[in-house]
């Protein structure tokens, strides 16, 4: 077993010209299907969750759980909390063997969002976790094109934030949604293109979720390195226990209608890591 950190699987990733997929889980059974896929592909993911999962199921049990899942196999993985809200969650997590952290502060003024950011990366990087930060907007935007560009990350502003804030990647906003997209999504590559250029760091696509893969492997190339899936895990769970309830319709143990709501999940994430690393 080999959990580093998403800067490491990052790196990587890119000098392959592929990406790290990061799948938010949100219990046993979504931790299963992940493992279970990183044993079977022997492929490198980030295992993420975002603060609400963790106050679901316990704040020290996702790390513990991975651990146990993947005692024994050697595939590279890190387990990251994906939006954090505070730098002592970001300690709590670190404490539990997160080995990486993002702290979200895109919602805030440039000048709040680069020092809370850096309150993060000041106590993690030392102890070697990486740090997400995010700037620009990742919507619940659909349509309406008009206030879009505004949504938009600044080149000159990442330049400025990733020099001020020492983060080990950054989260863009290119018109991503988290979320369902109600229109067809409209990504802004040549942004991504024009952000890579700017800065090394590399660079973090939130909202995948119903976005084609065609749309997926374009922002690979022009320089994304970690690609999110959250929305997409958690449809094919919740319709992988309808169609458990559906094939088994007397049973009462949950381990016989959970195994097939654990395979439909893994077949999103087998066809998310194909996208993600051209397998
Ligand atoms: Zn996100």
């Amino acid at each position: 077993m080999a959990r580093v950190n998403c800067y490491e699987l990052m790196k990587k990733a890119s000098e392959k010209g592929c990406a790290v997929p990061a799948f938010n889980i949100d219990n046993l059974e979504s931790a299963i299907a992940v493992c279970e896929v990183m044993r079977e592909l022997n492929t490198p993911v980030i295992v993420q969750t975002i603060p609400r999962t963790l106050n679901y199921g316990g704040r020290s049990v996702y790390s513990a759980m991975i651990s146990a899942l993947m005692s024994g196999c050697d595939t590279d993985y890190a387990i990251h909390l994906d939006h954090g809200s505070s730098a002592e969650l970001a300690l709590e997590c670190i404490n539990n063997g997160y080995s990486s952290v993002m702290f979200d502060g895109s919602s805030l003024p440039f000048d709040e969002n680069v020092r809370l950011t850096r309150e993060v990366t000041e106590m993690a990087l030392p102890k070697g976790v990486s740090v997400e930060g995010e700037l620009g907007t990742i919507g619940g935007r659909e349509e309406g094109d008009s206030d879009l560009e505004a949504s938009y990350t600044k080149v000159s502003e990442a330049v400025d934030f990733v020099a001020a804030t020492n983060v080990s990647t950054l989260a863009i906003g290119v018109g991503t949604a988290h979320g369902i997209y109600k229109g067809v999504p409209k990504i802004n590559i040549e942004r991504i293109r024009e952000i890579h250029a700017a800065i090394e760091t590399p660079l973090v696509l939130h909202g995948a979720s119903g976005l084609s893969d065609e749309v997926l492997r374009a922002c690979i190339r022009a320089g994304i390195s970690k690609i999110n899936f959250a929305t997409e895990l958690r449809q094919a769970y919740t319709e992988g226990i309808k169609k458990g309830f559906e094939l088994f319709p007397k049973e009462f143990d949950p381990k016989i209608y959970m195994r097939t709501a654990i395979d439909s999940i893994k077949e999103v994430l087998v066809s998310k890591i194909r996208v993600c690393t051209g397998l």
